[in-house]
Formats: C-alpha cells, structure tokens, sequence
C-alpha cells in the first residue's frame, strides 16, 4: 500500500490532475466526506487527509510514503526540527498552489517611514521563521507576534503594525484595507517522499514520482 498525505482545498484540487496523469483517482470528495482516509481506484494507493503543516511530518516519520506541502510549510517544519528534517527527499516542485509570502500593513501605516527611521515594528505571522529571517536579512528590527490564523486582523485591532502572509489574489488584503508592501518569495508546492519508503517501495514509488514529473503544470 502507497500512503499519500494531502490537506484539503487548493493542495488536494491541484494534485488530482498529477494523480491522473498516474492513473490515479481519488473515489471520494473530500468536501462532501468525513472521512480521513480515501480509497483510489488503484486498491495499492491511498489518500490520508491532514493540516497542511502536519504534511511534513507524516511523510518524515512515515505515517505517510508521500505528500504534497508549501514551501512555506517546509520551510517552517525544517527549522522547528533545527533544520534536521531527515528521512524526507524533496524530489520535485510541482508548480501548484502558487502563491507569493509578503509583508503587508494598513493602507494607512507608512511602512517606508518605519523603516527608514530604524523604528521597532510589531509583525503577526504564523510563519514567524520566514518572517524572522526576512527581517534580519534586511536588518529591520521587529517583534514578531505568532498568531495561527486571521493574521488580516491584527493590524486592523492594533496587535500589531505589519503581517507577513501567503497572498494569491490579493482580495483577501483589498477586503480588509491592507496594503502589500513587500514579497518575501515565491511559494508553490513540492512533493516530499520518505526516504525509507523509497527503498522498500523503490518501484510503485518512482512510477509515481515519474508521473507526478511529466504533468508539473508549466
Ligand atoms: P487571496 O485573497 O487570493 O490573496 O488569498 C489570501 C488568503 O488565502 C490568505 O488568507 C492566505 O493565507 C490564503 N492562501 C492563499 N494562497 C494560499 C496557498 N497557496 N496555500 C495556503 N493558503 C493560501
């Protein structure tokens, strides 16, 4: 049995056509089921729903053989792990889910100003290690805050001055009077294998991967 670990919306819609091109299809929809575990029409190959951010850590501790997950997710799970996220291969990006990580604030908070100035900014993220990095690298001084969702409140309540989050068409910022001031980098989804499953299931595991290669969207 192959064990895929996807989390549901954007990551699990734009996997299924990789999964065809393998011959794969998932029997149940996962917004209509409650069920955690979906059967394929391939009786070796299962899929197992979970948060995005426990994707990582299926597939390192082989709960799962593969998965799909963020950059930013990886990027967050190898530095809470002190960047030893071994037994995990990162084989392909697969160019889904694209999205961009940026640093946003009220449209009437002058960000430039802030910055120039060297004043300390309160930034709210739930991605507080690529947010952490970004500001060092800059050598703006910030407070980071980790909050776990809605980030889009906290400058609008004053828990905060600036964001750092993932934004793709940029309504959800537009809605709640937030302004980008700063893309951090390009976020897409890559495929993450464990590499013990790798070796023991060498064969179905590379046709996969060889499948999941030749139908990366361009
Ligand atoms: P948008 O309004 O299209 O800019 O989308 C922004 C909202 O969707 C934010 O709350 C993001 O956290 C979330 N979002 C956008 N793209 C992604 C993605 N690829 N993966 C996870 N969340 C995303």
């Amino acid at each position: 049995m192959i064990t895929l670990a996807l989390s549901k919306g954007r990551i699990f819609e734009e996997t299924l056509p990789l999964l065809q091109a393998a011959g794969i299809t998932v029997l149940e929809n996962p917004e209509k089921s409650r069920k955690l575990i979906l059967a394929t029409n391939s009786p070796e190959v299962q899929v197992v729903l979970v948060r995005a951010s426990d994707v990582p850590t299926y597939v390192q501790y082989g709960g799962a053989d593969l998965g799909v997950a963020g950059r930013d997710v990886l990027i967050e799970h190898n530095h809470a792990l002190g960047g030893n996220a071994a037994g995990m291969y990162q084989p392909l990006d697969l160019n889904i889910a694209r999205c961009r990580m940026s640093v946003a604030v009220r449209d009437d908070f002058d960000y430039a100003r802030a910055v120039k100035q060297g004043s300390r900014i309160r930034v709210a993220t739930k991605y507080t290690e690529i947010a952490r990095q970004h500001f060092a690298d800059k050598g703006v001084h910030v407070d980071l805050i980790k909050l776990y969702g809605s980030m889009e409140l906290a400058p609008l309540t004053g828990l905060a001055d600036a964001i750092v989050d993932l934004v793709s068409t940029g309504n959800t910022l537009k809605a709640n009077r937030l302004v980008e001031v700063e893309q951090i980098m390009d976020i897409s989804s890559r495929l993450v294998v464990n590499q013990a499953a790798l070796k023991l299931k060498r064969e179905p595991l590379r046709r996969m991967i060889d499948a999941f290669a030749s139908a990366i969207p361009k």
